[in-house]
């Protein structure tokens, strides 16, 4: 992976003395920085810029996070026409925007504020947690720091997982999911994690990883990562979401398959999501402007009833079946589940339709 490197770093000073702030200071020791009030000017500011992506993210912003921190997943609840089968799944928006320029990332067109954002009030998330996990005490939850950010590209600089993963190994209904395109694993080796940290990686093939995800980290280095981290004892997962569909996709995905369970001990893996490639129009535009050599704006997408474009039904549960298939092949039972797809898909390719608090059971009993 390309180390993240701003240009500028704007500081609120609210969040001035926080941890967190200290700790990407330390880290970027000569990157001019600017106190400033509030972030409002630099929406302005960055509305005036054509093309306005690669400038705003050359600004790294250490933001004091004003709202919940913890929230639903927006994804995996049911929306309007799509009743999309839900895995109960929570996440803490830590940090909003990424530098690792994967050609289909939603957040090139869902992102209002389009600065590389880290929210340094962390103790008002920990205050946040404690709060939620005591007034539900017999719920569990599951929850993610991947949504709006990845959760370790820059945990280098700001060390974020560390408190985390350690409050976590003390909590008794909640486990957590670093999802990464990165190897910054170094943060999480040492740490007593309890068993209640998944570290999880989103794959594809090398073919897809080279041409598609520009500066993420190579599968090797993805997988060495994860082989540390399971050494550690970490629960591990893989994400193969999206999956692209191209002319060798069944041997290069097999291959994948057939790498991960070679380096992996199938114990070792807590899960093993799947999930299509899917795009609204407006980001697909974006494709084509930001990336033409992307060959992803070609496939054939079709509208899905939630207004996202995917690949058609039958391609995409051929593709599934595959997939599970390969999966199967290696391990009969870790756990595979399809992310943001409705009960048609689950029946035929699963041949169960789980309600949202069985599979998010299921889930959970992975971990703990
Ligand atoms: S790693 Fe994830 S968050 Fe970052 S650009 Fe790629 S898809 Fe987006």
């Amino acid at each position: 992976m390309k180390p993240y490197q701003p240009e500028q770093i704007f500081v609120e000073r609210s969040i001035e003395g926080s941890p967190i702030t200290k700790n990407v200071l330390d880290r970027l020791p000569g990157v001019p920085t600017r106190s400033i009030d509030s972030t409002e000017f630099l929406l302005e500011e960055s509305q005036r810029w054509n093309p306005t992506i690669p400038r705003s993210k050359q600004s790294l912003i250490l933001a004091h996070h004003k709202g919940k921190f913890f929230k639903p997943c927006p994804g995996s609840r049911a929306k309007e026409g799509l009743k999309g089968v839900c895995c109960n799944y929570f996440v803490i928006n830590y940090a909003s925007n990424c530098h690792m320029e994967c050609s289909y990332c939603y957040l090139q067109s869902y992102l209002n504020f389009p600065y590389m954002t880290i929210y340094a009030n962390q103790v008002d998330l920990i205050t946040e947690l404690k709060t939620a996990f005591a007034g539900s005490p017999h719920d569990f939850f599951r929850i993610g720091t991947g949504e709006l950010a990845d959760s370790l590209a820059l945990d280098w600089l700001t060390g974020y997982s560390t408190v985390l993963v350690e409050f976590f190994a003390r909590q008794t209904n909640a486990v957590l999911e670093l999802k990464t395109k990165s190897n910054c694993v170094g943060n999480l080796l040492g740490l007593e994690h309890g068993g209640k940290t998944v570290v999880s990686w989103s794959m594809n093939p090398r073919y897809v990883q080279e041409k598609e995800e520009h500066k993420t980290s190579s599968i090797s280095q993805r997988l060495q990562a994860a082989t540390e981290c399971a050494e550690q004892g970490y629960p591990v997962g893989f994400h193969l979401d999206p999956l692209i569909f191209y002319p060798a996709w069944e041997t290069d995905y097999r291959d994948l398959i057939e790498e991960i369970f070679r380096r992996i001990p199938a114990s070792s893996i807590a899960w093993i999501s799947v999930g299509s490639l899917r795009m609204t129009s407006s980001l697909k535009d974006t494709i084509r402007r930001r990336f033409p050599s992307s060959f992803l704006p070609l496939g054939e997408l079709v509208p899905s009833p939630d207004g996202k474009m995917r690949y058609f039904k039958p391609l995409r549960m051929g593709m599934y079946r595959q997939v599970l298939r390969w999966i199967r092949e290696k391990s009969p039972t870790t756990q595979v589940y399809a992310c943001m797809e409705g009960p048609g898909v689950w029946k035929e390719v699963f041949q169960s339709v789980p309600t949202e608090a069985e599979l998010g059971e299921e889930l959970i009993q992975c971990v703990v």
